[in-house]
Order: structure tokens, then sequence, then C-alpha cells
């Protein structure tokens, strides 16, 4: 898969940029930009409502992997669900592609129902 690697590579070369950013949001930002809560940054990962830092655009939909402008403070539940939302809908569109008709049964008697 050279795709998920070039990805994860360009994500490499943003690492320091990230880490300042993150530090940056951490000390100026105190709600989630998801849920429009506040955030309780004394929470520590994988608890739910712990701080994260969420890509606004995600990278995978051509967001920022690293640019303060891309980033901004969530909770880790929202970041999760915001997530899964966003991969839901890729799935829901390739759906189409595997239904095949051959799957029905051939041999149903459509007279006795
Ligand atoms: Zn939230």
């Amino acid at each position: 898969m050279p795709d998920t690697r070039s990805r994860a590579e360009v994500f490499k070369g943003h690492r320091g940029q990230f880490e300042t950013n993150r530090k940056r949001i951490l000390a100026s930002q105190e709600v989630c930009g998801i849920c429009g809560r506040p955030v309780d940054k004394s929470l520590k990962y994988p608890h739910p409502m712990s701080a994260t830092i969420d890509h606004i655009i995600p990278i995978n939909q051509g967001g920022h992997p690293s640019d303060l402008a891309n980033l901004q403070l969530a909770h880790f539940c929202c970041n999760r669900q915001k997530s899964d939302k966003l991969s839901g809908q890729r799935q829901f569109t390739k759906a189409p592609e595997v239904v095949s008709n051959r799957l029905l049964p051939q041999t149903f008697d459509w007279h006795t129902v």
C-alpha cells in the first residue's frame, strides 16, 4: 500500500510543528471545537472526556497535518465520533458496488407467498 505509507511519511515530517501547535492549543483553548463544551485538561487519555487535538479538515481529506489553522482542541470521544462518522460515510458510498443480484435465491418459489 504505497498510498498510506507516503501519507505517514508526510505526517512524520510535520511532527515537530504538530507538537509545537498541540502545546499552543492546550495552553490557549478551553472548549471542545466539536461540541463547544469545556475540556478538562487534567483528564488523561483514554478517558472519553480527555483533551485531544482534532484536525478540523481530516488529513485524508486534504487537511493540513500540522498547521495551527487546521487544529483545534477536542474531547477524545468527540474526535472519535467525528472520525467514525467520516468512515461511515465512506462505507455508505461504497456499498452499492458490492450489492449483486446474483446473491438473490434462484430457486425461490414466488407463488407460495
Ligand atoms: Zn466535545
